[in-house]
């Protein structure tokens, strides 16, 4: 072995033994609500497929449709040859669904917070940031000129002291940054109040939309939209509710998405969306602006699990966001949690530190619509039994 791979190899065994490994099993079984892992037939409580349209049958058709008309891919970057009529159909049907005047598409909302912050704000500007915002944002910033400030996670006293700071500082312009929904808590940003603040202090705001496009607020339009605020900046996936594939967005004025198309460098140095790609991304839009049906589903399964977690003695985080987090507190007993509730025939995930600060593991549940109540009451049933087996009750 080289002294290079030695290194890793030590790395690695420090991960292990810190209870940190991470294993990836393959689903041998379309996305759904019921999934096969591993020759079992399991309950998934962890996809992000809020809508259930990971396997919508609509979405596979619109996406093959596109595979025989348009291709599989596109060989190119958006502008040299990559742009096809169905980017431009979904840019604009973003657009609208959103509220917002245009949308840019990319591989991923990754990389959407990695290009939006860059090309916009330079060395004479500022961006707030909350601390628990997504991973992609926090890289998105550092790859930025701008001045840098964080407030405390939906503190609203933190954010305006930052807000006066960085006025002070001399900036030119501010914008706010802060996640839709935190993921790891499921509770929202107080968009509300952070608007007030940005139009008080003449800021601007962005919003990560990742766990609430599709299904929170009317037509699913958002957080923005559930908080009656216009964000200034919207960054957003298809990888979750809008079908579960792949592909970001960001939504804006089109002087921002026009600069975007010049400057934002996963734009311009990384390859177009695939066709069918584009396509299900339209027809899971259609789905959504209709889906009152979906999103009614969605939140009668989220009160229905909140209430089964807490009548069998766990505790929960408070909030109405399909992400219910069971708090467990020890990182040994999420662990355990999940390794019973696997072998129950329930996939969940443990989270602990350092996804999560020290003493507050928890297993993250998330509901979708596609749950029955049958489901739900066989998830309960676990639950409780792994919880007493493992002490967690
Ligand atoms: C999932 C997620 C992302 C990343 O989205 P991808 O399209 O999977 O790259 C970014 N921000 C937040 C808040 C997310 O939850």
């Amino acid at each position: 072995m080289s002294d290079f791979d030695t290194h890793l190899t030590d790395i690695l065994s420090q991960i292990e033994t810190e209870g940190l490994m991470k294993r990836e099993r393959a689903v041998t079984s379309p996305q759904s609500a019921h999934i096969d892992v591993a020759g079992r037939e399991m309950l998934n409580l962890c996809a992000n497929n809020y809508l259930g349209l990971a396997d919508d049958a609509r979405l596979i058709a619109a996406a093959k449709g596109a595979l025989d008309s348009h291709g599989f891919g596109m060989a190119s970057v958006r502008f040299i040859c990559g742009t096809g009529e169905l980017h431009a159909a979904l840019e604009k049907r973003l657009a609208t669904f959103l509220g917002m005047e245009e949308a840019i598409t990319f591989a991923a909302c990754f990389d959407a917070n990695g290009a939006v912050f860059e090309p916009l704000f330079s060395a004479e500007d500022a961006i707030i940031s909350d601390a628990l915002n997504h991973a992609s944002i926090i890289d998105g910033i550092r790859l930025s000129k701008a001045k840098r400030y964080r407030f405390a996670n939906c503190d609203m006293d933190d954010l305006e002291q930052q807000l006066k700071t960085a006025r002070a500082d001399g900036a030119r312009f501010i914008v706010i940054a802060t996640d839709g929904v935190f993921s790891m808590d499921g509770t929202l940003a107080k968009l509300r109040d952070i608007r007030a603040l940005a139009d008080q202090h003449e800021a601007l705001l962005m919003v990560d939309d990742c766990h609430a496009t599709g299904f929170i607020g009317p037509k699913g339009a958002g957080t923005p939209a559930h908080c009656g605020v216009k964000a200034d900046i919207l960054t957003g996936t298809l990888g979750k509710a809008l079908g579960g594939a792949i592909g970001g967005y960001i939504a804006a004025s089109k002087q921002v998405v026009a600069l975007l198309r010049q400057r934002a460098r996963p734009y311009l140095f990384s390859n177009a969306l695939p066709p069918m790609v584009c396509a299900a991304g339209i027809a899971a839009l259609d789905i959504v602006e209709t889906g009152d049906d979906l999103r009614a589903k969605l939140f009668e399964n989220t009160a229905y699990w909140r209430n089964a977690l807490e009548t069998a003695g766990f505790q929960t985080l408070p909030g109405e966001h399909p992400i219910v987090p069971v708090m467990l507190g020890d990182a040994r007993l999420a662990q355990d949690m999940a390794a019973r509730l696997d072998a129950l025939g329930v996939y969940v995930s443990g989270f602990f530190f350092p996804v999560v600060p020290k003493g507050k593991a928890r297993i993250r549940t998330q509901m979708n619509a596609s749950l029955t109540t049958d489901d739900l009451d066989r998830a309960a049933a676990a639950f409780a039994q792994a919880g007493r087996e493992t002490g967690a009750l």
